[in-house]
C-alpha cells in the first residue's frame, strides 16, 4: 500500500492537530502506510465474517467447518493450531474437530477462549498461575477437590483436560490465583557502580 503525497500531508495535519507534534514526510509516510495496512486486515477480516455469517442464515445452519486453504487457526479450547478444514467455526468462535466432537458429546460445555477464567481454567494455567504442582493436581483430582474435564480423541487418548469454574468452587477458595507478574528491570552494572561509590 503506497500513500500518495496529498494523503501523507494529510496525515501530517492530522498528527499535528491531534498530538501536536511535528512529523518528517518520511516518518508520515511510514505510520500512514502501516495504518492503512492494519485497517486493511481488520476490513479483511470482517468482509469473511460477514461471509461466514451469510452462509448461516442461508443455509439454516449453526456452523460449519472452514476450507483447508484457510488457516492455520487457534482451537479455542486446547490451544493447538489447524487448518481450516479441522477448524470448526460458529458466531462463538474457532474450535478443532477433536474439541468440537467432545462439545457435541457434551464432555465439555460449548467453551471458548476465556482469558480472565471465568468460566473455565486450562491445565497449563493450574501450575503457571496457581502453583499447582501436577503431582499435586493429579491427587487433588483424586480426592475430589479438583473437578477436570477430559477430553478425548476418537481414539481415547485424553488431549486435553478443562476445569470449569463453577465445579471447582472449592478449589478456587483454597488457591488462589497469582497476581500477574510485573517485570523489574534492574541494571546489575549501575547497582554495582553505586555500590562503589
Ligand atoms: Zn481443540
Amino acid at each position: 500500500m503506497t500513500l500518495s503525497d496529498k494523503s501523507v500531508q494529510e496525515f501530517k495535519d492530522i498528527f499535528k492537530k491531534e498530538y501536536g507534534q511535528d512529523l518528517t514526510d518520511a516518518e508520515a509516510r511510514e505510520q500512514g502506510e502501516r495504518l492503512v495496512g492494519f485497517f486493511e486486515i481488520l476490513y479483511k477480516q470482517a468482509q469473511i465474517e460477514h461471509r461466514r455469517k451469510l452462509r448461516l442464515k442461508n443455509e439454516g445452519i449453526k456452523g460449519f467447518y472452514l476450507e483447508s486453504t484457510e488457516g492455520p487457526y487457534t482451537c479455542g479450547v486446547c490451544g493447538d493450531n489447524y487448518q481450516g478444514n479441522n477448524i470448526w467455526w460458529n458466531t462463538k468462535g474457532l474450535r478443532c474437530r477433536d474439541c468440537w466432537n467432545n462439545i457435541k458429546k457434551k464432555v465439555t460445555p460449548a467453551l471458548t477462549y476465556d482469558n480472565d477464567n471465568k468460566i473455565w481454567i486450562k491445565e497449563w494455567q493450574l501450575q503457571y498461575d496457581y502453583n499447582l504442582h501436577p503431582a499435586t493436581r493429579k491427587k487433588l483430582r483424586r480426592q475430589g477437590l479438583l473437578n477436570g474435564r477430559d477430553l478425548k480423541r476418537d481414539d481415547g487418548l485424553i488431549y486435553c483436560t478443562v476445569y470449569l469454574v463453577k465445579e471447582n468452587q472449592e478449589f478456587l477458595k483454597q488457591y488462589s490465583k497469582k497476581p500477574r507478574m510485573t517485570v523489574k528491570f534492574v541494571n546489575s552494572k549501575l547497582k554495582s557502580r553505586d555500590n562503589e561509590k
